[in-house]
This record gives C-alpha cells, sequence and structure tokens, in this order.
C-alpha cells in the first residue's frame, strides 16, 4: 500500500543515503589525499637522509644506484616498486646522476630548475641537490602494504558508519512519519464517520502545526453541519406549525358553515380570506428564501436615487403611522450617486424594516429613513426610537422562524422578515445589519458599494 507513512519513511531513507554516500566520499578523498602527503614527506625526509648517509661513506654519487633511491612504496612492504621514483639526484656541478622520471643521468641542469631543489649535506658542505617532482598517483598502494590496509579498514568503517547512519534514519523515519501521518488518518476516518450521518463528529486536535489546523478547521465544519442540520429540523417543524395554525381556523370554519352550525355571513368569510391570505404570504416568503438560498432570485435591477426609495417607503407607510401616533421622517445626504438595485424588492425590503418599526414604536415615537454616503458606501438607514431588541435577541433577529416573543405569531409575525430582508439585500451584493439598545430604539442600516 502506498500509504503517507510509507512515501515519507522513503523520502527519509533518501535524504540519509544521499548525506551519508557524500560524507562517505568526501571523507574518503580527503583520506587518501592527506595519507598520500604524509607518505610522501616521510620518504622525503627519510632520502634526504639516506642519500647524506650514502655520500658520507662513498664519499662520491659514482656508483649510486636504484636501490638506495627506492620509490616510496618500496619501502618495508613487499610492493612491486617497478616504477621509478619521482626524484632527480643532481651533483654539486648540476649534473644529473639519477634521472628518475623527468630527466636523464648526465644532463646539466640551469640554476634555474635547481633552485627548487633541497640541498644534500655532508658536513656543513653541500654535496648535491634533491629534485622532488610532482607527486603523481601512481596508482593504489600495493595490496597488503600497511598504508593499503589503512585505508581498507577506513573504507570498511566508513561503510559500517554509513550502514549504521541509515538503520537509525529508517527507525527514526518510520516512527516519525506514523506521528505525522496519524492525524491525517484520523481525520479521514472522521470524514467517514460524518458521511455515514453522525454529524458534529470531532477529532483530537494533537498538535499546533497545520495538521493541527487540518483538524480544527474539521471539527468547525463538523459543528457548522449539525447546527445547519438542526436548522433545518428546526425550520420544518417551524413551517409546519406555521402552515397548520391557520389551515386549522379555515377547516373549522368551514366544518362548521357545512353542518349548519355557523352562519354564513360577511365576517365569517372575511375571517377566514385573512387565514387565506396569511397562509399565501407565507408561501411566498419561503419562495423568496428558496430562490435567494438557491441563488436564483431575478432582480431588475435599474439606477435608483435613495433619497426617492426611502420617500417612497414613506408615503406607502403613511396612513399607518398616522392611525398609530408616530412620525416618519426622510433625511437624504445632497447629490447621493444612484444605486443599481431591483426597487421593487428594496421596496419590499424597507417596508419590512418600516413595518417592523411601527410595529415596536409606541405613540409618540419617531421614524427616521436616511441616506448617506460613507467610504465608498451607500448607507441606508431605518432608525426608531421604540422598544429597542434585548441583547440576547440581536443576534438571532435575522435566523428564519426567530421572534423575540414567541406568542407574536398569530399578529401575522412569522419570523421571516428579517430573513428576507437580509437576503434580499446580499442578493444585491449589499449587507444588512441592526444595532439597537434595549428600550431606546432600534436602527437597520443596509450597506450598498458605490458604483
Ligand atoms: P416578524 O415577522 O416576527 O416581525 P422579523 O424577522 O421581521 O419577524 O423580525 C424578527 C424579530 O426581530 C421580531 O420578532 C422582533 O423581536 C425583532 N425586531 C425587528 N425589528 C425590530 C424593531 N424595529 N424594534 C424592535 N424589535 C425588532
Amino acid at each position: 500500500m502506498r500509504s503517507l507513512s510509507l512515501k515519507l519513511t522513503l523520502a527519509f531513507l533518501f535524504v540519509s543515503i544521499i548525506g551519508v554516500v557524500l560524507t562517505a566520499v568526501v571523507v574518503r578523498q580527503r583520506t587518501q589525499r592527506e595519507f598520500d602527503q604524509f607518505v610522501l614527506d616521510r620518504y622525503q625526509l627519510d632520502l634526504i637522509d639516506d642519500l647524506s648517509r650514502y655520500y658520507l661513506q662513498a664519499g662520491s654519487w659514482d656508483s649510486i644506484n636504484a636501490i638506495v633511491i627506492r620509490n616510496p612504496y618500496r619501502r618495508g612492504g613487499r610492493g612491486p616498486g617497478t616504477f621509478p621514483a619521482p626524484v632527480t639526484l643532481v651533483n654539486e656541478q648540476g649534473v644529473v646522476v639519477y634521472g628518475g622520471l623527468h630527466h636523464d643521468a648526465g644532463q646539466q641542469l640551469s640554476e634555474d630548475d635547481l633552485k627548487d631543489g633541497v640541498p644534500i649535506e655532508v658536513e656543513g658542505e653541500s654535496v648535491g641537490w634533491l629534485l622532488f617532482s610532482e607527486f603523481i598517483d601512481q596508482g593504489f598502494p600495493p595490496p597488503e602494504s600497511p598504508e593499503f590496509r589503512f585505508l581498507e579498514s577506513l573504507n570498511q568503517a566508513v561503510i559500517f558508519g554509513a550502514l549504521g547512519a541509515i538503520s537509525i534514519a529508517l527507525v527514526i523515519g518510520f516512527l516519525l512519519a506514523r506521528t505525522i501521518s496519524r492525524p491525517v488518518r484520523e481525520v479521514t476516518a472522521a470524514t467517514q464517520i460524518v458521511a455515514g450521518g453522525d454529524l458534529g463528529y470531532q477529532v483530537p486536535v494533537r498538535t499546533k502545526d497545520e495538521l493541527g489546523e487540518l483538524a480544527k478547521s474539521f471539527n468547525l465544519m463538523s459543528t457548522d453541519l449539525a447546527e445547519a442540520n438542526e436548522l433545518r429540523q428546526q425550520m420544518t417543524a417551524d413551517i409546519a406549525h406555521d402552515l397548520r395554525t391557520p389551515l386549522s381556523v379555515i377547516v373549522g370554519y368551514m366544518e362548521a358553515l357545512s353542518s349548519g352550525k355557523l352562519e354564513a355571513t360577511p365576517e365569517t368569510f372575511n375571517i377566514m380570506y385573512g387565514k387565506a391570505r396569511h397562509l399565501q404570504h407565507l408561501i411566498d416568503d419561503l419562495r423568496t428564501l428558496a430562490l435567494a438560498d438557491s441563488g436564483e432570485l431575478s432582480l431588475t435591477r435599474r439606477p435608483v436615487e435613495p433619497a426617492l426609495l426611502l420617500e417612497h417607503t414613506a408615503l406607502d407607510h403613511s396612513v399607518q403611522a398616522q392611525e398609530r401616533g408616530v412620525t416618519i421622517l426622510v433625511e437624504a445626504e445632497q447629490d447621493l450617486p444612484r444605486i443599481e438595485v431591483d426597487p421593487e424588492r428594496m421596496a419590499q425590503v424597507l417596508g419590512n424594516l418600516v413595518s417592523n418599526a411601527l410595529r415596536y414604536t409606541p405613540e409618540g415615537g419617531e421614524i427616521l429613513l436616511s441616506a448617506a454616503k460613507s467610504r465608498g458606501t451607500i448607507l441606508l438607514r431605518v432608525q426608531d426610537n421604540g422598544a429597542g431588541i434585548a441583547p440576547e435577541d440581536l443576534p438571532h433577529i435575522f435566523d428564519r422562524f426567530y421572534r423575540s416573543d414567541k406568542s407574536r405569531q398569530q399578529n401575522g409575525e412569522s419570523g421571516l422578515g428579517l430573513a428576507i430582508a437580509r437576503s434580499i439585500v446580499e442578493a444585491h451584493g449589499g449587507s444588512l445589519s441592526a444595532e439597537s439598545i434595549q428600550d431606546k430604539g432600534s436602527i437597520f442600516i443596509i450597506t450598498f458599494p458605490e458604483g
């Protein structure tokens, strides 16, 4: 199975192998180079020593031979030593005595050639020079020489070290991979649980990193889903209840009428008609909400002056306001730009806000409709100095079927008005919010982006 832990483990292993191989190669090369240099330095010192002693005994270079001038790897080992030593021996007149790799015996060298040479001194007198040529890689040290064995054991140490490091990397990688992939596995299992219907299921948040964030977001989503589901159930119950009440009144009246228990007077029909109208409104409201939810609310937009919208609303409610002894005022800033809205839908929104304001404002109160411009937005406000909204109700007034006073539902208040108003404003690209102080009044603010 190509699980996340397997991939992570392999990634750790891969990285560690690269690291180990690189280290091994660098260590090996460096050691070899240093080692070669060490061998060469030793060789040079020993050779000069040997040659001084030879001269002291022989008194000249005449019978010098390759046995005295051995090559670096011949010493002490059983190595071949068949190649010429990388040195040139020159006598005190500058004539080559032993040519080595680069010169022929008998060749006369200039002073310039000799300037890198090491003088050979016997009893304080210079008897010649030794020139060392570049140390040439002469292949591997011969097998079984101490040098060879040293490099061999170094290689082995590097290989063992590398194997050890890779095994540790494998174990740590495996453990780490398991730790990292655990929350992912938990969230995956949790999505299946939620998909199975256990909405609201939570996973433990173990870390503060991205995986912790993932767990947190999942929990939030799960909670939201559970709430949405509960809301849906509540709404279905509310709809059923709200449809049932007027319908049972109509049915009751009809039964009484058909059994002759009730006389068919115009009042009776008026009551029945009122209930039917109420049902019709409720169904219209639900349909508007459903359309807004699915983004299919059709808007016939045209440029409208904000002041005109407010004035029409005020006029529509003037009779009702007069009956209740409430004053409606309109205040609009000069030269406000027009807004692109559906005038009928906006009249519905403003009408709803003003109806609410009228309902909750006592006699002698005042409702102010105002329009203003503020930081690239157009604000339409409906303000009253009525009952206000309790702080515990304020966050819910835009919820569907929310009524702060549950007993009012009989008066034709469905608790859908503000939900619809907000949906319509949002369908226009605007927003609707409310502020309120209990017993002082409320203000509803519609905000549209300018232009
Ligand atoms: P309803 O159809 O019951 O009026 P709304 O959605 O229009 O439903 O309003 C929801 C609740 O918000 C109302 O029940 C009321 O408690 C509160 N509310 C709305 N407007 C005002 C206001 N102007 N003053 C005080 N309370 C208000």
